[in-house]
């Protein structure tokens, strides 16, 4: 079978959701969305990183869309870089 670099399969989507959906509640205390400023610079380090497929607007690693996940306070790069 053929396989498309450019896709993440449902398991790590699945599991990245989780630990998103995880790392939220754990920080329901703070505020759930961060500063503009704070969003650019996350979304600067995925554009020039090598797991992000900018067409799709998602991280190779985790499936996350950055628009959305690049917003939350408890997000975190799956490979530490942000
Ligand atoms: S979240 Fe991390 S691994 Fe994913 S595209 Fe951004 S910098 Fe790269």
């Amino acid at each position: 079978m053929m396989e498309d670099s450019d896709t993440v399969d449902w398991k790590t989507q699945l599991r990245s959701l989780v630990q998103t959906s995880n790392d939220i509640i754990r920080n329901v205390d703070k505020a759930i969305l961060i500063k503009g400023d704070v969003k650019l610079h996350r979304q600067k380090i995925c554009d020039s990183c090598e797991f992000y497929i900018q067409k799709q607007d998602k991280c190779k690693k985790c499936g996350c869309i950055m628009k959305v996940k690049t917003k939350l306070y408890s997000a975190r790069c799956p490979v530490g870089k942000w």
